[in-house]
């Protein structure tokens, strides 16, 4: 099977796709875990998802949520079957790489106060430095009360950054290998160059910041042991290229599955089979922490709401169906040597189905089934979405991993899909408007179908 450009068999997908990605765009702006739940809570409770209730049987229809310490959420809608004849589960990750304050973040060198960041996921550190940087996350306080920052991004925001060398002197910097250009202890971002007017006190441009933070938040330094902090690039999404075919932004994975697994998760009325979308933290750091897929969150959640019907978790997840939802890497000609072009995937064919991911022969993967491919290729067939299939690179390039092997572990039936991405965990990853708009119409019509699983 050889998938095409989307545009030579549709001329009017991305008009299709247009409105639709304006809306994504939007999201976009979410840019950790906190604010993509954040965002969920208040259009969930709109259209009329209640908070789960231990015991209750939900009747077909019903909408309920669950949020697990406002990092991960799980979104369900009970189908007309009965709960015991399975679920059809979609699965993405709310977290993106990025760098993290570390517990003692602030301190002075040469009149210049600096944040220290110990960076969260795979990334290439050289591409953070000379960027402008925006903060966000919370500041837990000792009298319970939990402060909120954001800023950057909006209008009249001052910016942040790690700052890099000139080439006029870079001569033995650019002579290091790529992971040593930047080292990890060089994400320093500087945060203020003037002092506090007191001739007196040693570390005075340190003392100025404290102060205007104090001043902005009520916080002491001692705050930040208490905080979770970061920084994102502060670049706004956007539009790419003279035809606005694609999206310019930092995130999308796996922003592109959370905000398409979402609106096919609102969309989903008096589905045949209960729905359930899961919202994952910590992805990019292997899924450990209680709010990652490793953790039991989503299990016991099931096992709760199975056990109203007098059923075992087990026995229903046995009959599921899971879509582990991430992006995969679109083959870039710049770079066309790492990819094998029989078996990888391409801007603007449609979402990305992967039977495997995994590296060096395999390892670390979910590798789906036959049947459950076939199963997934009848749903996306029969509602017409065109698709293609994908590895991520050559055999013995490299490799990479998804949730789907976490989620394989509960003896449930998956398979990877997302979109292609170029420039995957960059400050600024590009996708494809069609693509987009295909995958969000092939989750729902996998949260639609009535096609029974063998
Ligand atoms: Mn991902
Ligand atoms: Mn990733």
């Amino acid at each position: 099977m050889k998938a095409r450009n989307l545009g030579e068999s549709d001329g009017s997908l991305l008009e299709q796709a247009m409105g639709f990605c304006e809306e994504y765009k939007k999201f976009l702006c979410n840019k950790t875990e906190r604010e993509v739940v954040d965002y969920a809570l208040p259009i969930l409770k709109e259209r009329g998802y209640k908070e789960f209730t231990l015991g209750k049987k939900y009747r077909p229809g019903e909408k309920i949520y669950m949020n697990n310490r406002d990092k991960a959420l799980i979104m369900v809608t009970v189908g007309k079957r009965p709960v015991s004849d399975g679920l059809r589960i979609g699965v993405s990750h709310t977290d993106s790489p990025r760098l993290d304050f570390k517990p003692n973040p602030l301190f002075e060198d040469t009149d210049m106060a600096y944040f220290k960041t110990h960076y969260y996921g795979g990334i290439k550190k050289y591409q953070w430095a000379a960027i402008p940087l925006s903060l966000r996350g919370v500041i837990s306080l000792k009298n319970g009360k939990t402060v909120r920052v954001k800023i950057g991004e909006d209008d009249g925001d001052p910016v942040f950054c790690v700052t890099d060398l000139l080439p006029h002197l870079a001569m033995n910097q650019m002579k290091k290998p790529a992971p040593d250009i930047i080292e990890g202890e060089q994400l320093n971002i500087l945060v203020g160059c003037w002092p506090f007017g007191d001739d007196k006190v040693s570390g005075k441009v340190k003392l100025n910041i404290m102060n205007i933070l104090f001043e902005k938040y009520g916080i002491t330094e001692k705050d930040f042991l208490t905080a979770e902090l970061c920084a994102v690039p502060a670049f706004k999404p956007a539009d790419m290229g003279f035809d606005r075919s694609m999206i310019g932004s930092y995130g999308q994975d796996d922003s592109a599955c959370v905000f398409t697994s979402f609106m096919a998760e609102l969309e989903s009325k008096d589905p045949e089979f209960t729905t359930v979308t899961v919202f994952a933290d910590k992805e990019e750091t292997g899924s450990d922490g209680n709010t990652g897929m490793r953790s039991f969150f989503f299990r016991d959640f099931l096992e709760d709401f199975v056990s109203a019907y007098g059923l075992q978790v087990r026995h229903v997840l046995k009959k599921s169906m899971c879509l582990s939802c991430d992006v995969n890497a679109a083959i870039d000609p710049a770079f066309g040597d790492v990819f094998e072009r029989n078996n990888c995937s391409f801007l603007n064919r449609g979402p990305v189905v992967s039977k495997y991911t995994g590296s060096r022969g395999k390892y670390s993967t979910n590798d789906a089934s036959a049947e459950t491919m076939c199963f997934l290729r009848d749903i996306l067939d029969d509602a017409g979405i065109p698709w293609q299939v994908g590895e991520l690179g050559k055999v013995d390039i490299g490799g990479g991993g998804t949730i789907a092997s976490e989620i394989s572990l509960h003896n449930l039936d998956t398979v990877d899909m997302g979109v292609p991405v170029l420039s995957m965990h960059s400050p600024f990853e590009v996708t494809s408007k069609t693509d987009v708009y295909l995958l969000y119409k092939a989750i729902l019509a996998f949260y639609k179908s009535k096609l029974e699983k063998n």
